[in-house]
């Protein structure tokens, strides 16, 4: 018996060195990415309901690994926020989205909000107001044109200080929403206190809209609270005409997911919000 449990440990300890030098490998890669113009952004169109028109884009980063091929965000992330590499990266994601809203105000797409996403761990650092502000006067970006996301939890984690952080934001002129909103906790009296725009629906309340089960009838409760304190609601994931039919019975004021577009690189995009124009 002995024996084996020995065997049984070193068995453990070797496929946790295994998953400790991948994990190593993949941090020191990503040190890396930044000097090496690895990570590139994606736009997923956000599409008004009522006109049927793109309205806003979300930025979406992509790692473009050189021998792994695409990493997710949802892997890098979080690794990012652990090793301290997210201010950079989020640095870089809102130069490049700042610098392509100047590039798509030259091509007549002004109009076009790019949202981005904020890191709970940028959230929490002192400079974020500072720096951001500088990257917009560097890049000659309009925050009007802007939207900050940040998720539920993060706000609500530290509402108080979420609180000052938008009011601030907020007095440079960006709009504001609260992403994958319903997976959170939420205290509706802070609700109330953010100075925000935008609710997004998160996924997992979308994806069973058409059955009549739980995750249904609180997407739709969603979209009540959310016009009841006068706020704008985006339904994220949706991804069939019967998901579609029901926010839009529902008043939901815009949605994003695969149904209408993936995500998709800047120059495509640009053609498909060009495609829809010329219908
Ligand atoms: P998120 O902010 O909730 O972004 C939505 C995710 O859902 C994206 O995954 C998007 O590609 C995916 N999605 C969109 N429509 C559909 C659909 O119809 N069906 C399904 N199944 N999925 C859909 P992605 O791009 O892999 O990003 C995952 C997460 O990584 C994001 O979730 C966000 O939390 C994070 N992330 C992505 N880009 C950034 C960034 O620039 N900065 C930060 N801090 N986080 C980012
Ligand atoms: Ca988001
Ligand atoms: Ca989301
Ligand atoms: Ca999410």
């Amino acid at each position: 018996a002995q024996e084996k449990g020995r065997n049984t440990y070193q068995f453990y300890s070797q496929s946790m060195n295994v998953a400790l030098a991948e994990r190593l490998s993949l941090e020191s890669d990503l040190r890396q990415a930044l000097e090496r113009s690895e990570f590139v952004l994606y736009y997923q169109p956000q599409v008004d309901i009522r006109r049927w028109e793109v309205v806003g884009v979300e930025a979406l980063i992509r790692w473009q690994h050189p021998v792994r091929g695409m990493v997710s965000p949802l892997t890098f992330i979080p690794l990012a926020e652990e090793v301290g590499l997210i201010d950079q990266i989020g640095q870089w994601v809102l130069r490049t989205a700042c610098a392509q809203q100047v590039a798509w105000r030259a091509y007549g797409l002004s109009e076009i909000s790019i949202a981005i996403n904020l890191s709970g761990v940028q959230f929490q650092q002192a400079d974020l107001v500072e720096s951001i502000r500088t990257i917009v006067r560097e890049t000659g970006a309009n925050p009007a044109g802007l939207e900050l996301e940040l998720t539920e939890s993060t706000a609500m984690h530290d509402a108080e200080n979420a609180v000052v952080v938008f009011q601030q934001l907020k007095a440079m002129g960006f709009s504001l929403s609260i992403d994958d909103f319903g997976t959170g906790y939420s205290s509706l009296a802070y609700l109330k206190r953010f100075p925000i725009d935008t609710i997004k629906i998160d996924r997992a309340f979308v994806k069973d809209l058409a059955s009549e089960s739980e995750q249904a009838a609180i997407a739709i409760a969603i979209i009540a609270m959310a016009h009841g304190l006068k706020l704008r609601v985006l339904a994220e994931g949706v991804e069939t005409q019967p998901q579609l039919d029901i926010l839009r019975n529902q008043g939901c004021d815009a949605i994003q997911g695969y149904f209408f577009s993936h995500p998709l690189p800047a120059d495509l995009v640009e053609q498909l919000i060009r495609d829809l124009r010329a219908k």
